[in-house]
């Protein structure tokens, strides 16, 4: 029977969503079930290194019988599987199987490359699971050639692991220069991989995004070890590291997919940025009163003239000084540093003063607005910048979905800091546009400025909070964050 048909019936309730998030972060799975009409709750648990979100819906809100129930019941499950497999009838999120899907091609071509390099005879990558109790392989290179059921075989594989051996990479980490130690590390466990008996230990190297180990690379030489078999190993670890910063976290990617050199050059070119962006202002300041006089005479003009092609043209004039205006007002705002006024917000009025401003847009383009926000949600910020960063996002979900969507508002207070998320049901942010997603000026869109998502990003680390963004399964999902008072 299947985790949520069980969790249905023991409950009496009706799951109506499933998210399960990794220690990295990563949604590693999740389920949506049309709700029927009933009110519904939520539960977080957090499982091991995995934390849960169930949302049910039901009469009312489950007994602690029932929850303690549950509890069990996820553990049991838990306890007995890989936690990517919690259930068989959960889609996993199609950003996220892309991931994989660039992580596996990217574990194959390394470890081939190893073994080309004439370097190794052998090497593979297993991953932790969840609860990092056991590893289980991904890829092993098909140099030289296994077969399919070897290789299989090797993906299929577990490998219990004891805390020690945790404990024994973390070390092994912080000693990079220690060929003896690396050579020592337990390797026994790793030797029923493919059955074979090797005259040298296995090359093991922990495969680390920041603290966190969640796999290993493992390499082996038929010949005798030197430093390059440990410096290339660990250097293609590095390498792997970045990929999977990348692909597990697209929130992460803007800042992982540049990879050194790159951003080695933004340091260079953000001081010259710095200065570009005052000259900018300055200009902006200077164009803006003569535009709006601009707008206004064109408008006048509009009315007052009775020849069709020159209503045209005022018109012309009219529409494209407001839009300069709207950029003039953009890049003021940019450079602009205004300290944030701080004050305790409710965030259902906010909201409901901020919906009316697209009510026409909705009518005319059939799109809505769902606020799911509690009763008793608040923020602290300065209320006219966070309206602002509130106005664009929702107005950029709008442009993103065109006709005939949704955008959802939901609210999260977890650790100490408040999240406002803005989803919606547009086609998602485009992987090659992601890395340019907050730099000034970049836009996809022939009316935009560019500066919307940039400006939000500012304004909000000024109240040391962030803005970040993910591809959901329906759209894009950006995630406004500040600190709970
Ligand atoms: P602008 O809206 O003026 O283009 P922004 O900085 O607000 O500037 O947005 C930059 C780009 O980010 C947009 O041109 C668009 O390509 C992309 N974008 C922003 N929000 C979304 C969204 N919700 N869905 C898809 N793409 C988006």
């Amino acid at each position: 029977m299947k985790l949520i048909d069980i969790i249905n019936k023991r409950c009496n309730c009706k799951v109506t969503q499933i998210i399960i998030t990794s220690p990295l972060g990563e949604r590693i799975a999740y389920k949506d079930i049309p709700n029927d009409n009933k009110k519904c709750y939520d539960i977080s648990l957090q499982r091991g290194n995995i934390d849960l979100v169930i949302t049910y819906s039901a009469d009312e809100k489950l007994s602690d019988d029932a929850v303690s129930l549950l509890t069990d019941l996820i553990d049991v499950y838990v306890e007995n599987r890989a936690t990517w497999e919690i259930a068989e009838n959960v889609t996993k999120s199609p950003d996220i199987n892309t991931g994989r899907v660039n992580l596996e091609e990217m574990v194959k071509v390394t470890t081939n490359a190893l073994v080309y390099s004439g370097l190794f005879d052998k090497a593979a990558v297993m991953f932790f699971n969840e609860k990092r109790m056991e590893f289980r392989g991904v890829y092993m290179s098909s140099i030289p050639p296994y077969s399919d059921e070897q290789i299989q075989a090797f993906k299929n594989k577990r490998v219990p692991v004891k805390k020690s051996i945790i404990e024994q990479l973390h070390d092994y980490n912080s000693n990079p220069d220690d060929l003896e130690k690396h050579i020592e590390l337990e390797d026994k466990i790793f030797r029923s991989i493919d059955n074979v008996k090797l005259t040298n230990p296995l090359i093991i190297v922990p495969m680390m995004t920041g603290n966190k180990i969640y796999g290993v690379l493992i390499t082996y030489s038929n010949n005798k070890y030197t430093n390059t078999h440990i410096f290339t190993t660990r250097s293609t670890a590095r390498l792997l590291n970045t990929m999977m910063m990348v692909v597990i976290s697209t929130q992460k990617y803007e800042y992982t997919t540049s990879f050194y050199k790159e951003i080695e050059s933004e340091m260079r070119s953000k001081q010259s940025l710095v200065t570009l962006g005052n000259y900018v202002a300055t200009i902006a300041h200077e164009v803006k009163n003569p535009l709006i006089s601009i707008g206004g005479f064109a408008k006048r003009l509009m009315k007052s003239v009775t020849n069709d092609d020159l209503k045209r043209m005022a018109g012309i004039i009219a529409t494209e000084s407001i839009r300069l205006e709207h950029l003039t007002e953009d890049i003021l705002s940019f450079s602009r540093k205004r300290p944030p006024k701080k004050e305790k917000i409710h965030l259902k009025t906010l909201f409901e003063g901020i919906v009316p401003l697209f009510e026409t847009r909705m009518t005319e383009h059939n799109l809505k607005i769902n606020l799911d926000i509690p009763d008793d949600a608040y923020i602290y910020a300065d209320i006219d910048q966070i309206k602002q960063v509130i106005v664009n996002l929702i107005a950029n979900a709008m442009n993103a979905m065109e006709s005939n969507g949704t955008v959802t508002i939901s609210f999260q207070e977890k650790d100490g800091k408040t999240s406002i998320m803005i989803s919606d049901t547009g086609p998602g942010i485009p992987l090659e546009v992601m890395p340019n997603l907050f730099k000034p000026f970049f836009t996809t869109s022939s009316s935009g400025t560019g500066l919307g998502l940039p400006i939000s990003r500012k304004i909000l680390n000024n109240h040391n909070g962030d803005l970040t963004v993910y591809n959901s399964k329906n759209g894009a999902v950006f995630t406004v964050t500040l600190p709970a008072e």
